[in-house]
């Protein structure tokens, strides 16, 4: 079948690898200028590279790992050294916490792990437990931590997962994607980062394709008539047997579909939402947190919220990745670098004088994806999950949001394998 892939992130690349090695003939057309999406590595200049987008692999995403070694490339494993947490103007070892903050972790966790037990797959088949996905995650945080240092610790690990504040996840949402943690027995969260930069997979991905892939290319209109999926992008308009979109919800939106998509996938679309999030790289002059016998992770209930050694050429890089109405607040200031630069050195004064330069990515007004990756809301498993990739007149739909493992590399790698088995599927 000739099948057109819409987007050239990481979904759309492996669905276009996926559906070669099943004899398919893929043209991937992408509207930026640059593949990967929502993962590119950024080289401002010689030695200075560093992730602007997506950066970690846990030791359970098995998808990610097993394609980084189909490319015969290593991950890596990120500069070691003790994290911080610093709370209320005070800072520990994240390795020796507050004991009431651990004991709330703890409490919160296995309270987590016993509703899991209780999931059914998929997750909207539970109606048993319905009034879940009413629950607010903060809610339910709040509700089971017994000190204000718990409280901030488990909403700040559980953050940068969501990539949004938890008072906008839905409790049933969130369980949704804790369940897949239930089989670690230790921590794989962050275990690895790409060697090199992920936009090296990104470029391999693209070099291993026969396809054809076009960049610049922002398709407008999707039309299914007779056998036929009528792509259309910059006015022209090409034929395919078959059509397979990746695109992140907001930018699916503005998409015209004809026939016209069922209203509950497009409410399904509407309701999904992504992440406040922002990344702000600090280049420096030496690793002077390294001095500190700080390894440069740290989660802080000011506005840097989470920072770490970001450094992936020969340039120290200092990370700073901002979520939710913090990270909104980052994107209206006039210089966010400056401000990053001034609030570090309040905690560690000696950030001022080794800075040199730093860049902000504000994902929440990039023009292709509108947000960072996507969480569920309040209401949206028993309201919208089923619906968010439902096929559509031989149109089908991939990307991170569609996935069990949604917000997540993994996720979009998991997408990209549902597809290509619902394409082999329906030709049968
Ligand atoms: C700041 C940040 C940090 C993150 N951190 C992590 C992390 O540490 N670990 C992790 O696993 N994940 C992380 N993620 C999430 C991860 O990056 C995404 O889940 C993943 O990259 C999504 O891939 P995708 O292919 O589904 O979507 P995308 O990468 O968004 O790909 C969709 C493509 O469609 C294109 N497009 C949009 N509109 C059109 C159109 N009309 N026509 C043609 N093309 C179009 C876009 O330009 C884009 O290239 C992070 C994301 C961000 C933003």
């Amino acid at each position: 079948m000739k099948i057109a892939v819409v987007g050239a992130g990481i979904s759309g690349l492996r669905t276009a690898m996926l559906l070669e090695q099943a004899g398919h003939e893929v043209t991937v057309i992408e509207a930026r200028n640059r593949l990967g999406g929502r993962l590119w590595t950024a080289e401002p200049s010689e030695g200075t590279l560093y992730e602007a987008g997506g950066e970690w692999i846990d030791g359970d995403h098995v998808r990610c790992l097993a394609l980084l070694s189909h490319f015969g490339m290593e991950p890596i494993t990120p500069p070691d050294g003790p994290s911080l947490l610093y709370f209320g103007g005070e800072s520990v070892y994240e390795d020796e916490p507050w004991s009431s903050a651990l004991e709330d972790m703890v409490r919160i966790e296995a309270e987590a792990k016993l509703r899991c037990r209780e999931l059914l797959d998929p997750v909207w088949r539970t109606v048993k437990r319905k009034e879940w996905d009413e629950i607010i995650l903060d809610d339910f945080f709040r509700e089971n931590s017994s000190s204000s240092s718990g409280y901030w610790y488990v909403k700040a690990r559980f953050r940068s997962d969501e990539g949004d504040d938890p008072d906008r996840v839905g409790l049933m949402g969130w369980l949704s994607g804790y369940n897949l943690y239930l089989d670690r027995e230790s921590d794989l969260m962050s275990s690895y980062k790409f060697p090199g930069g992920v936009s090296r997979l990104i470029e391999a991905m693209a070099s291993s394709l026969t396809s054809e892939v076009r960049l610049r290319c922002p398709v407008t209109r999707i039309t299914s008539k007779d056998e036929a999926v009528l792509v259309e992008c910059d006015g022209k308009v090409e034929s395919f047997d078959r059509c397979v979109v990746t695109l992140p919800p907001a930018a699916l939106e503005r998409i015209v579909f004809e026939p016209a998509l069922r209203p509950e996938m497009r409410c399904a679309i509407e309701a999904t939402p992504l992440s406040r999030t922002i990344k702000i790289a600090l280049r420096f002059q030496s690793k002077w947190w390294l001095r500190r016998g700080w390894g440069g992770r740290m989660l802080s209930d000011n506005n840097l919220q989470q920072t770490w050694d970001g450094t992936l050429g020969e340039n120290p890089i200092l990370m700073m990745y901002v979520c939710g109405d913090t990270a909104e607040n980052w994107n209206q200031l006039d210089d966010p670098v400056r401000a990053a630069v001034h609030e570090l050195s309040q905690q560690f004064p000696e950030a001022s004088d080794e800075f040199i330069e730093g860049w902000h990515h504000d994902w929440v007004r990039d023009p292709w994806s509108h947000g960072g990756f996507s969480y569920r809301p309040p209401g949206y498993v028993f309201g919208h999950l089923q619906h968010i990739a439902a096929a559509h007149h031989r149109v089908h739909f991939g990307g991170e949001h569609t996935a069990k493992w949604y917000g997540f590399i993994e996720g979009a790698l998991e997408s990209a394998e549902r597809v290509t088995e619902e394409i082999t599927r329906s030709a049968e």
